[in-house]
């Protein structure tokens, strides 16, 4: 997959109408729909701001949870206006509809310096099909496309690809970052490239195992997943997470470290709970001897010095997945001793994932990674080395 895409400073936009792809799908109180968190909505406006700078007309788009049955008021992107506004200190237009009567005459009455905000994208049946004849609609308002919503280009929808065959396409900012960096690291990465993966299941990491064990000089394993990496090799795991469909995978992931040389580390001891709960007390066991009615939740301190000194030697750590059940203050050991590894090293270091950029957040050390990716799915796709829609359809450099 080519990396290198054409962006906002590689087109002219001044006088422009600019369709702007970003992604507003914030969280939302269910009973007043006041947003919750407007990480989303702040970390689009240097986009927004450049194109308004340059002399563009933003028609700005997104989805917005999942509406199933065309327009419903619960899934109305007029709350994200409303606070894009105040971010912006400008007024935004808000639109009644994507396509319709009202978004079209807003759009042509749009001018350079203004910003237009169409509706949820999905009130379209069309969007998540993408169907051609709404992004052929979608296009018509405006001369060039701009994307910046990572989080949604794991997906060929009519707004987050199929526009792009209508006009020129380009990225903004957010996923130049994104491409630059995560990219960057997929494809020549500074070594040694160091894999930190865990989570709940390996089911869900299947395609990340795989892909990055190919690119890895060293992959790290923690979290629920080891658990049925350990059960494949013999080891007794108690109550731990186990996903015993997984097993023979697990021994082939162990095959093709060898075969690739690829320094796979599992955990040697972990720190067990009686029961899932934040009252429990952690009991120190090792990874491949937990009790029968114990389970692990956490990695414990020799696999802490031994992933953290692996750390130290990295070029660039990737990250994904958190190792234990960190939501839980006596089991976030072994995660708060790795993001606190990874924000003490030189490395390029790079998270990826919901959960793990919340952990990270949550143990205070966001600011000193090189990159946190802004999209759950979209990243771990990437991680998987699969072609992204919404990337693979902006022109190349
Ligand atoms: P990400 O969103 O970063 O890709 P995942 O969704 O795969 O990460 O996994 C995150 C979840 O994994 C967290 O909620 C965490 O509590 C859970 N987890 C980590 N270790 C364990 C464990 N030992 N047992 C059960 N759950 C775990
Ligand atoms: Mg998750």
């Amino acid at each position: 997959m080519n990396y290198n895409k054409k962006t906002v400073k590689d087109i002219d936009v001044k006088g422009k109408k600019v369709l702007l792809r970003c992604d507003f799908n914030v969280p939302q109180d269910k009973d007043t729909l006041a947003i919750t968190d407007d990480k989303r909505i702040r970390a689009a406006l240097p986009t927004i701001q450049y194109l308004l700078d340059q002399g563009a007309a933003v028609i700005a788009c997104s989805h917005l949870g999942k509406p199933k049955n065309g327009p419903e008021d619960k899934f109305s992107l007029a709350p994200v206006a409303a606070r894009l506004s105040e971010l912006l200190g400008r007024d935004v237009v808000m639109a009644k509809d994507v396509v319709g009567e009202d978004a079209k005459a807003k759009a042509a009455a749009l001018q350079p310096g203004q910003i237009l905000l169409l509706e949820n994208t999905r009130f379209e049946k069309g969007e998540t099909k993408n169907d051609p004849e709404l992004a052929k609609a979608m296009a018509s308002m405006a001369q060039v496309y701009v994307s910046d919503a990572f989080g949604a280009v794991h997906r060929a929808h009519a707004s987050t690809a199929g526009v792009a065959a209508y006009l020129p396409a380009v990225s903004g900012f957010l996923i130049e970052k994104e491409l630059e960096i995560m990219g960057g690291a997929l494809a020549d990465p500074k070594r040694p490239l160091v894999a930190i993966l865990g989570g709940s299941k390996v089911s869900s990491k299947i395609g990340v195992i795989n892909h990055l064990l190919d690119i890895a000089d060293t992959i790290i394993i923690g979290g629920g997943m080891a658990y049925t990496f350990a059960k494949a090799q013999g080891g007794s795991v108690g109550k731990s997470l186990l996903e015993s469909d997984w097993l023979d995978y697990c021994n082939d992931m162990l095959a093709k470290a060898r075969e690739k040389g690829v320094a796979l580390l599992l955990p040697e001891d972990t720190q067990c709970a009686s029961e899932f709960s934040a009252d429990a007390v952690p009991v120190l066991h090792g990874a491949r001897s937990i009790p029968d009615d114990m389970m692990g939740m956490d990695i414990g301190p020799k696999t802490i010095a031994a992933y953290t000194a692996a750390v130290k030697g990295a070029g660039t750590v990737i990250w994904n997945g958190p190792m234990g059940v960190f939501e839980f203050p006596s089991f976030a050991e072994g995660t708060r001793a790795v993001a606190k590894a990874l924000a003490e090293t030189d490395a390029i270091t790079i998270i990826g994932g919901g959960d793990s950029a919340a952990a990270v957040a949550q143990l205070g050390f966001a600011d000193k990674m090189t990159h946190i990716s802004t999209g759950g799915g979209a990243s771990l796709e990437f991680l998987e080395g699969k072609e992204l829609p919404g990337v693979a359809c902006l022109l190349d450099q």
